[in-house]
């Protein structure tokens, strides 16, 4: 079958011819028909250090994707071939501390797909049973296979309460615009929205950000809100200029919730800006399984608005490389790739 492969340890991607793979007893067998590129597809892409330091090629990438089941192994008993399904890309180990406690979403072994494991850029992909999410009816497969950037929105929303609360979003990337969306339709006050390239600002504004600003102001930002500072702020841009900004921005008792990846370490004066001020702050790592992805199937089903307008480009499979240069350049936010002429 066609697939988008890392071929070698260098720069770039490739269309190569590799071998169908087939589902062990309690694997499911799932013929793709959409797929969303990442932020993580694109650093494999560009072999960055983190994907130099992960990335074992020859290696099928990608993780974000909606099919319909094939084949099934013989153990597998909750769906069966025809249903339309898409998955947790993240697979818990199911033995470590984490995975036993229901929070499998740290699992300390776990394999990722397109990362660790074969991904799902090509016409079929594998998952164990236990990562697979029937898809509900109602929601498109352009909008299903989004399910695992939109869960790491819903996570970052729903690390803490939000509605009637004023919100920064830092960072208006695909996930970051989804979490905006989020807080519109659940409820937050003010949704104040950081974002560099005024493309991507007009979506947030779509998307029902109040306010949206090119860099951080903490004094705007302040006199934008009731109590000295924003409830609650959400990181997902990565940037460490901002990280330190954002901690300006927020008021005594807030909470800060961590998704974006900064490249190294973030200054921040620990008793001044944490400490003394009682701030809540969490990391929030992939999606919680599977509360995460029931919250999103429910907030997807009424609100399809929450990713459409996130969905920059339609393309074929193997026209991926445009979608990634338009991911580089700015002019994309969202690129779904269509898998349903590929060959098998
Ligand atoms: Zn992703
Ligand atoms: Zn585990």
């Amino acid at each position: 079958m066609q697939a988008i492969i890392k071929a070698r340890s260098e720069v770039g991607l490739e269309l190569a011819d590799v071998p169908r793979p087939n589902p062990g007893p309690r694997d499911v067998l799932i013929r793709v028909q959409k797929t969303g590129i990442c932020g993580t597809d694109r650093h494999i892409y560009e072999w960055d250090a983190w994907a130099a330091s992960r990335i074992k090629p020859p290696m099928v990438v990608g993780h974000e994707f909606v099919g319909i089941v094939a084949d099934v192994g013989v153990g597998v008993k909750m769906v069966q071939p025809g249903d339309r399904v898409s998955g947790e890309g993240h697979i818990g180990c199911g033995y470590c501390y984490a995975c036993r406690t229901g929070q499998s979403h740290i699992c300390e072994k776990v394999d990722i797909l397109g990362v660790d494991i074969n991904g799902c850029f090509a016409p079929y992909v594998v998952l164990p049973e236990s990562n697979i999410w029937k898809v509900d009816p109602a929601i498109p497969d352009d909008h299903a296979c989004l399910f695992d950037p939109f869960g790491n929105a819903m996570h970052t929303v729903m690390a803490q309460p939000i509605s009637g609360r004023q919100v920064l979003v830092v960072g208006c990337g695909s996930i970051g615009l989804m979490a905006v969306g989020i807080l519109h339709v659940g409820g937050a006050d003010l949704i104040i929205a950081i974002e560099p390239n005024p493309f991507k600002r007009e979506i947030a504004k779509k998307m029902g950000a109040d306010v949206v600003m090119e860099e951080i102001d903490p004094k705007e930002i302040k006199a934008l809100t009731d109590r000295d500072g924003v409830d609650v702020v959400l990181e997902m841009s990565g940037n460490p200029k901002a990280i330190v900004k954002a901690f300006d921005c927020i008021r005594n008792g807030g909470d800060v919730a961590l998704l974006g990846i900064p490249p190294g370490e973030v200054c921040i004066t620990w008793a001044k800006q944490i400490i003394f001020r009682g701030l809540t702050i969490r990391g929030i790592n992939g999606r919680r399984m599977y509360e995460t992805w029931y919250q999103s199937e429910r907030f997807l089903r009424h609100y399809p608005e929450l990713i459409e307008p996130v969905i920059t480009h339609r393309l074929p499979f193997d026209r991926f490389e445009d979608g990634i240069k338009a991911m580089q350049d700015g002019t994309g936010c969202k690129v779904v790739l269509d898998w349903t002429n590929a060959k098998e």
